[in-house]
């Protein structure tokens, strides 16, 4: 099975393999525990704060290790729920991923002011500009790149906007991380990630917040993580996922992500030139270089594709996890203004580091022999 879904989760790679092995064989205490192996796990813990600290260019103290992004996103909103006036209101962009979107939801109702995207899926950093200045929010929550297009969305612009009107900016940064530098990242207050999203385990996550900032826990019952986050450190995923950072962070530093785009938009011209009935959302903006999210032609269905190419050896989506497997059209693509038919036949193919050109040509062959089956049978 050649594997196009590493939006959704990348598989483990080697290093964090080992890392993990490593802390779970050599670390087997608890980070709060006084005795030796106690100490032990928490200096390996200090450790991978560090790491990650100096990536972020933050301090480590503020680097909350979580189960993963769902629950770094919801302690974010669960935090400013508690402490912003109970009249205020938040900006949070149309969008994030439904753990920002729903907790939004759930914790301001109808508080909740929405950021409008373009039709190429970029924030409208003109909308958001000239609301800051009218009625300054009590948070801005917009992700650093949207998980089924790919889209960058103009997180530096907007924690500079923030800045300057001393308003804090949550930055979701789960697809970005791993994929592009984390340069700069650290200048946003907020910004969260998984490690499964660039070859780390399931089950790792971590929230940068602002230096001295009173974090609202929202796990209770122990003192881990400074009273922030209760609950037993899971030291061996938390290896295992700065051991993957490391690895995506030299491969980024040597350039390595220069070719792989090259092969994607090389795939993106033969597949429309092929299909041409077909369109690829965000072409024309800077987007992850591993993404691609096309809508196929009328009267083909997402999940129908799905299961063909996965009989032809293709694993590929039909957006985010959270939504595949339903044909219902996606929120993402309803904020780019695409109706909802549209949307029903939106197709997203999602490489790895590991993907080569050979896939992307072998996954170019598929669709192409898939189309023309779907025709004939017309
Ligand atoms: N944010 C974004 C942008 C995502 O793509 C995802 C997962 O797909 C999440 C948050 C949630 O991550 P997790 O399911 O690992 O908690």
């Amino acid at each position: 099975m050649i594997y196009f879904d590493h939006n959704a989760t990348a598989p483990v790679i080697r290093e964090a393999r080992e890392a993990w092995l490593q802390a779970t064989e050599k670390l087997s205490g608890n980070p709060s525990s006084l005795h030796q192996p106690g100490t032990d796990a928490a200096m390996a813990l200090d450790d991978a704060r560090e790491k990650l600290a100096a990536m972020m260019a933050c301090d480590p103290s503020c680097i909350i290790w979580t189960s993963g992004a769902t629950e770094a996103n919801n302690t974010v909103l669960h935090h400013f729920a508690h402490n912003l006036d109970p009249a205020g209101h938040i900006f949070v962009s149309a969008i994030e991923h439904p753990c920002v979107e729903e907790s939004a939801r759930h914790y301001f109702g109808g508080r909740v002011k929405t950021i409008p995207v373009t039709g190429e899926g970029v924030v409208d950093l003109d909308w958001l500009t000239k609301e800051i200045a009218r009625e300054p929010p009590g948070l801005v929550a917009v992700m650093a790149a949207n998980n089924e297009t790919g889209v960058l969305q103009p997180w530096r612009e907007i924690s500079t906007l923030c800045r300057a009107y001393d308003l804090p900016y949550f930055t979701d940064a789960v697809q970005f991380l791993g994929k592009l530098p984390t340069r700069g990242l650290g200048d946003c207050d907020y910004v969260s990630g998984a490690a499964h999203k660039f070859g780390g385990p399931r089950g790792a996550g971590f929230l940068k917040i602002p230096r001295r900032s009173r974090l609202t826990p929202l796990l209770r019952g122990g003192k881990q993580e400074a009273g922030r986050r209760a609950g037993t450190e899971n030291l061996p995923v938390i290896a295992a996922m700065l051991a993957a950072l490391e690895v995506r962070e030299q491969q980024l530093a040597r350039g390595e992500h220069h070719p792989r785009q090259a092969w994607r938009d090389h795939f993106e011209t033969q597949f429309l030139r092929a299909i041409p009935a077909a369109t690829i959302l965000g072409l024309n903006q800077p987007r992850l270089w591993n993404t691609v999210s096309a809508l196929m032609p009328e009267g083909d269905r997402k999940s129908q594709w799905v299961m063909r190419l996965n009989q032809a050896g293709f694993a590929v989506s039909t957006g985010s996890a959270c939504t595949a497997g339903k044909d219902e059209p996606s929120r993402v693509l309803a904020a780019m203004g695409c109706p909802s038919a549209h949307a029903l036949r939106a197709l997203r193919f999602s490489a790895g580091w590991e993907t080569t050109a050979a896939d992307w040509g072998a996954l170019f062959r598929a669709m192409v022999q898939v189309y023309s089956e779907g025709r004939r049978q017309k």
